[in-house]
């Protein structure tokens, strides 16, 4: 909704010439990036780049050293809370059930239980998790324990969905599932997403722009639109030469 100051159209997330330092390190310098509403954004970059550095200062679990995160247009400092967040090494916890774990996300941000639980049921359905309420994440499968993974960071309600490497740890055939998996749920909410991935193709596959890091201090390579509509094929000859482009970018 547009307003005539155009504060409505305001991008949900922007990096103002960010700089981050641990102590006496350099991990991201010069950062200048606008997320447009709905976009879905991948970020790759050599290990130790700074991508989750990145994720982490929108998320406002750290602070810039210079600079300014801006959350729908406001340089916030205080961000905790205003997206939804995946950690690199997000897992369930073993000793809740799925529907508990999915809970946790909406737990955190002080919802009501007896909502939460209701809307955590409806969710599951919809995730393709319907029946599995009562069970352990040890008796789900890799990719259902994936899944309700992510459907714990979206009960957080945020349109803006931070994940930071979220599919590292699937088999490439459970990998491809949950990817198209969550292109579905990203363009069925309308939800603004922003990735880390190491994987470059899996970038391209499923981007609308890639921001390459150099290696540290991580700084904005080049930023790639991808132009293939969607859906796409894996198959494409344009993605591949597309992410050998971007890898030949990384490794310089
Ligand atoms: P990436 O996610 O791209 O692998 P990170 O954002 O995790 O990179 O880290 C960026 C750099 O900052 C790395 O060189 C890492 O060693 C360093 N770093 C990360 N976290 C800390 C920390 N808590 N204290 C000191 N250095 C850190
Ligand atoms: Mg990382």
């Amino acid at each position: 909704m547009a307003t005539a100051d155009g504060r409505g159209m305001a991008a949900p997330l922007q990096f103002e010439n960010v700089s981050h330092a641990y102590g006496q390190i350099t991990s991201v310098q010069n950062i200048n990036l606008t997320v447009e509403r709905g976009e879905f954004v991948a970020l790759i970059g050599p290990s130790g780049s700074g991508k989750s550095t990145l994720i982490k200062m929108a998320a406002g679990l750290e602070q810039p050293t210079s600079g300014y995160v801006a959350i729908n247009g406001q340089r916030m400092q205080n961000r905790l809370g205003q997206t939804a967040y995946m950690p690199q090494s997000d897992a369930l916890l073993p000793w809740r059930t799925v529907l508990e774990n999915v809970m946790l996300g909406a737990e955190i941000n002080g919802n009501r239980r007896r909502e939460t639980r209701n809307r955590a049921r409806d969710m599951l359905a919809q995730f393709g998790l319907g029946g599995f309420e009562a069970m352990y994440p040890s008796q789900l499968s890799g990719g259902m324990r994936q899944r309700a993974a992510f459907l714990r960071t979206f009960m957080m309600e945020r349109p803006l969905v931070l994940l930071d490497e979220p599919l590292g740890a699937l088999d490439a055939i459970t990998r491809a599932e949950i990817q198209d998996w969550l292109l579905g749920v990203w363009e069925h909410f309308s939800y603004t997403v922003v990735m880390v991935t190491h994987d470059v193709q899996e970038a391209v596959y499923m981007a609308d722009r890639v921001v390459v890091l150099s290696a540290r201090p991580g700084q904005i390579v080049t930023v790639a639109p991808v132009a293939l509509s969607r859906p796409r094929d894996r198959a494409t000859p344009t993605l591949y030469e597309q992410a050998a482009a971007l890898t030949a970018a990384i490794t310089g």
